[in-house]
């Protein structure tokens, strides 16, 4: 196909006929900014993966990052101001005009705005793009003039955005001013390990193990109903009889999504056990009492034993670790002082994903061997730890 078949060349736009088509172009663009904005807020372009709709619109809509960010932008500005959406869904406004009002867009005009978009309309809906730029400008001049610098800022923008990606792994996007920034950096700091000449993890991998860290730190010890720890920290319903077959099926109480089978193994080795009793169309009939797999006078044992985490190189604390069960219980290892070690969450989801064995000597020293037969120990760190080191 030529150019000259697509322009049909024996019928060309007239001048007139070209505005009007460019027109009718950007008018249609405002109802799909306005769309977009909806889309933005359902979330629903969350689900392949994508940690933001700009981010989306790059990979469907083969957008560079800089359109997908002026399309976001003016949707936002629409959908916020009545009488700006209105004229550039009717015409009165172009797209560049629209995008010179979007300057307009923030927090601290907000109210100001709101108050003069209908007069900011009737003024501009006659001009031309550079026109209006200057018609922005100066209104920006007067707002500054007239909003009170002495009333208290704005919070800065901030945001986390979570989702999945098909692979089921989470994918983080957060942007964090001043104290929230220096408390999250500090954070990652304080949480991050050097396993010795062994660890190869890169700076990246160090970081997001420490955010696993910070995570499964907070989960345990966020509410202090008298012990240090608070188990469970995810409620996972599992069925049974799947357990028996060695494969347990979990399912997160609070996403309702299926868990692998080694991360439910990893939380069934230390938790707080609820039985809940359902009739046949699965309708809780009854509440067992809840008790902990390993009691907490035991686990205090192990953990004077351990001093930390058993993983061969890793010096995190008690205060991050469970207490795994060597021979899992379900094969019918035994919840006992010989049978369990202390694990940090990392380490401990590392152990059930890699199906590593483990086993204590009389001196409680410890060998993990991987499936390919290499072999690592450990010795316990001994003394219990004294609490204001913990
Ligand atoms: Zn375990
Ligand atoms: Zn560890």
């Amino acid at each position: 196909m030529t150019v000259a078949d697509v322009l049909d060349i024996a019928s060309p736009l007239t001048a007139a006929q070209f505005a009007a088509a460019v027109a009718e172009h950007e008018r249609r663009a405002a109802t799909l900014a306005l769309h977009l904005r909806r889309l933005e807020a359902s979330g629903e372009w969350a689900f392949d993966g994508s940690v933001s709709i700009a981010a989306w619109m790059r990979e469907h809509c083969r957008m560079s990052n800089r359109a997908a960010h002026a399309w976001v932008r003016r949707g936002r500005l629409l959908d916020t101001y009545g009488a700006f959406a209105a004229a550039a869904v009717s015409g009165a406004l172009s797209q560049s005009q629209v995008d010179a009002l979007e300057h307009l867009h923030r927090p601290k005009y907000a109210e100001h705005l709101a108050e003069h978009q209908s007069a900011l309309v009737e003024i501009v809906e006659q001009l031309s793009a550079a026109d209006t730029e200057t018609v922005c400008k100066r209104w920006r001049d007067d707002a500054d003039a007239v909003i009170d610098e002495a009333a208290p800022p704005a919070e800065p923008e901030r945001f986390l955005t979570a989702s999945r990606d098909s692979e089921g792994a989470l994918l983080l996007h957060s942007k964090q001013h001043g104290g929230a920034a220096t408390e999250i950096e500090k954070a990652l700091r304080n949480a991050s390990t050097y396993e010795g000449d062994d660890d190869t993890r890169s700076h990246g991998e160090r970081g997001a193990d420490a955010l696993f860290d910070i995570a499964a730190f907070y989960n345990k010890n966020h509410a202090d109903d008298g012990t240090p720890r608070n188990l469970p920290h995810v409620s996972i319903s599992v069925d049974e009889s799947t357990i028996r077959a060695g494969r347990p099926e979990g399912v997160d109480g609070d996403t309702e999504e299926p868990m692998a089978s080694s991360c439910t193994d990893t939380y069934l080795c230390d938790c707080k056990i609820h039985t809940i009793l359902r009739d046949a169309h699965g309708a809780p009939v009854g509440f067992g009492r809840s008790r902990y797999s390993v009691p907490r006078k035991l686990f205090s044992q192990v953990a004077a034993r351990d001093g930390g985490c058993r993983f061969p190189g890793c010096d995190r604390k008690i205060r991050h670790c469970d207490a795994h069960h060597m021979r899992y219980w379900r094969h019918g290892g035994s919840t006992d002082y010989v049978n369990l070690v202390l694990l940090c969450s990392r380490h401990h989801h590392f152990v059930h994903q890699h199906h590593l064995q483990m086993k204590l000597d009389d001196h409680s020293n410890l060998s993990v061997v991987w499936r390919d037969g290499r072999q690592r120990t450990s010795r316990p760190r001994g003394a219990p730890p004294r609490r204001s080191r913990e």
